[in-house]
């Protein structure tokens, strides 16, 4: 596949007085999975569309491989937004049966895989002849998830595409992604706020905190170096001295931190503490945490 990349350049975005993103600035490099998670309200949404030229940023500018993607037909072949169908009644949608709905998109799409999204309806066990009206919530994120999958486009963006889903099929999701990551090499970018089953899956984690992005890692490289220290209180203390500490937790005369150590940091392990892994969640939980008061201002 070919050697795409995806780059944003100060883009801000306000709605209103509101302002939702500040000078925000990313680079997609192609053949990757990439988790997008923020709070509710971060903008995900926000960015992913205008990534994907569904909505003007106030300001900045969206490229593939230095091309712009606003009103660039050229380049908007090359992208797939799967976006969240969050009511029924959006956009006249609620009255078209599946199957039409599905139409519609084989020829928005111009690498629509037919097979594939016949495939992936019975695998769902999708009524095509059902009003998507008349769709569950899971039904609906399935729709999503077979239009993103089928359109084959290089760079395929999915908006909360398991948010829907029970434990099962959020799993079949995941196993399917890869399948199709594997056979393909394409570009993913999925945001999700159902992190931890996520986190095998998504090889880079995007977070997108105060309008900005606040880190762009490899997944297993992040969660490797974030840790939390417990012990006694003085011992924890004297462990991670010298180190930036996120989530301070007291109990009486112990004390818990995490911390997330950059090259050449040790935690102090001579002290009397326990130093155990954190998982993907609580890796967010506590960066989030931290610059909360600072970006509330
Ligand atoms: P997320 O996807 O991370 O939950 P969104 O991008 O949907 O975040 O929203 C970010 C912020 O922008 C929220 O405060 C939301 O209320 C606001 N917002 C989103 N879309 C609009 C809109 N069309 N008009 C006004 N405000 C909006």
């Amino acid at each position: 596949m070919e050697n795409l990349i995806l780059e944003c350049r100060g883009i801000c975005k306000s709605y209103g007085r509101k302002e939702v993103l500040k000078d925000l600035n990313l680079t997609i490099e192609s053949g990757k999975i990439y988790g997008l998670i923020g709070r509710n309200g971060a903008g995900k949404t926000t960015l992913l569309s205008i990534l994907t030229a569904q909505n003007p940023a106030t300001g900045g500018e969206v490229t593939i491989n230095g091309k712009p993607v606003w009103e660039n037909e050229e380049v908007l072949k090359d992208l797939c937004f799967s976006r969240e169908i969050v009511s029924s009644t959006q956009n006249g949608i609620a009255a078209m049966k599946v199957k039409n709905y599905l139409k519609a998109a084989s020829v928005y799409f111009p690498y629509w895989d037919q097979g594939m999204a016949d495939e992936l309806v019975k695998e769902f066990g999708l009524d095509i002849k059902k009003p998507m009206s008349k769709l569950s919530k899971g039904m609906l994120s399935m729709v999503t998830i077979v239009v993103a999958l089928a359109s084959k486009a290089p760079f395929t963006i999915l908006d909360e595409p398991v948010a829907g889903l029970d434990v099962f099929m959020r799993r079949k999701f995941y196993q399917l992604l890869l399948e199709e990551y594997s056979n393909t090499g394409r570009t993913f970018i999925i945001s999700t706020h159902i992190i931890e089953e996520a986190s095998d899956v998504l090889e880079e984690v995007i977070m997108l905190h105060g309008g900005k992005i606040l880190l762009k890692e490899n997944t297993q490289e992040l969660i490797g170096r974030t840790f939390c220290v417990s012990g006694l209180e003085s011992e924890v203390d004297r462990a991670v001295r010298n180190l930036k500490t996120y989530m301070p937790e007291r109990t009486g005369r112990g004390k818990r931190v995490t911390v997330v150590l950059n090259s050449g940091e040790k935690i102090d392990e001579t002290c009397d503490v326990t130093v155990q892994p954190v998982n993907l969640s609580e890796v967010f939980v506590a960066m989030c945490n931290e610059t909360e008061a600072a970006y509330e201002k």
